[in-house]
């Protein structure tokens, strides 16, 4: 259906009680589908997840006005785990992998907030690797020792783990090779088509996040300046000259 799977009403954050970082930014994300949060660094992108999933406190951060709806219902005051058990999960930026743990053993962690038999991890964790080959040869691989983009991957098969119905995805491409970023984003849209995963992400990188989502946000300075169909984005001369550095 193309109900709205997550509503953000122009939420404010505030950082150490004075920072005003968020200046009101509202954006909606419609089930089954990608959308993409632009803007340059320092835009406010991941404070914006991170008040959706609730991880500001840790960083001195409140969100001081607005309101949070996911499928209908109020979140604001869930914990991140609870709001993992209602189907929304953030994947970090920088990937948080445990390096000392195996791809595999990272992928397991992803099924803890779940109460279900070893059998269905089990089916679960192959049905990963039918998206992630690349996983699956490394699965006894320390993740420390894997490759920038097989962590990346590894932090989303983990998050798949808690059998998620949005995923907020924080910088995906970071430090990644381009044809590595491109494997990702495939997988992503996978996910997407096959899974029935929407996906929030937070992305510098706005040509190749617009080719792969439905819609985007332009952040700029806590604000959305710019929201529309991504293909429409793509091609509109401002985001072009200024996000895209082309003129
Ligand atoms: P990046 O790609 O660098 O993560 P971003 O668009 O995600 O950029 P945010 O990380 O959300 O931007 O940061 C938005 C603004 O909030 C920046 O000016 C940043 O300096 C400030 N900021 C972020 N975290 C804190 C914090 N814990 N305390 C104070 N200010 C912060």
């Amino acid at each position: 259906s193309m109900g709205t799977a997550l509503n953000i009403n122009n939420i404010e954050v505030i950082y150490d009680h004075v920072i005003l970082v968020l200046k009101g930014v509202s954006l909606a994300v419609p089930e089954g589908k990608i959308v993409a949060l632009l803007g340059a660094n320092g835009a406010g992108k991941s404070t914006t997840l991170k008040a959706i999933s609730n991880l500001l406190s840790a960083e001195r951060g409140d969100v001081t006005k607005g309101s949070i709806e996911y499928k209908g219902e109020r979140v604001d005051r869930l914990t991140p785990n609870d709001l993992v058990r209602r189907g929304v999960i953030q994947v970090m930026e920088g990937r948080h992998c445990f390096g000392h743990l195996t791809v595999e053993e990272n992928l397991l962690t992803g099924a803890y907030t779940r109460q279900v038999s070893n059998i269905q991890v089990r089916r679960d964790l192959e049905r990963i690797y039918d998206y992630f080959p690349r996983l699956k040869e490394r699965r006894k691989s320390q993740s420390g020792y894997t490759s920038g983009g097989e962590q990346q991957m590894t932090a989303i098969g983990r998050a798949m783990m808690a059998k998620p119905s949005m995923i907020l995805l924080d910088e995906p491409s970071m430090g990644l090779a381009p044809q590595v970023v491109e494997e990702i984003f495939e997988i992503v849209k996978d996910l997407n088509r096959r899974e029935n995963v929407s996906f929030l992400l937070a992305e510098q990188n706005t040509m190749v996040a617009l080719r792969y989502a439905d819609f985007g946000y332009i952040l700029e300075n806590g604000r959305v300046v710019m929201e529309g169909a991504a293909s429409e984005l793509a091609s509109n001369e401002d985001v072009k000259e200024f996000y895209l550095g082309v003129s």
